[in-house]
């Protein structure tokens, strides 16, 4: 997809968890993450170009539970 640098990758069971789902779309600055009705997260996609690479979603859920992939060198 043209205009798309950033991956925003996150595992199931981060996705699944409630409060560190709630978590996530707090510190994102640029509304990256979002949640369904069922308190799913769910990345907005028109947003991954927004990523500021500030690694604030990383660090607000356990090792792994987040990876940021940057799609260019
Ligand atoms: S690195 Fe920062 S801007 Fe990018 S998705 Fe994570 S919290 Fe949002």
């Amino acid at each position: 997809m043209p205009g798309m640098f950033i991956d925003v990758q996150v595992d199931a069971r981060t996705a699944a968890d409630p409060v560190l789902s709630a978590k996530l779309v707090e510190v994102c600055p640029v509304g990256i993450f979002d949640r369904d009705e069922s308190e799913t997260l769910r990345i907005v996609e028109e947003n991954l170009d927004e990523c500021v690479l500030c690694d604030l979603c990383s660090q607000a859920v356990p090792s792994g539970g987040v990876r940021v992939i940057k799609l260019y060198e």
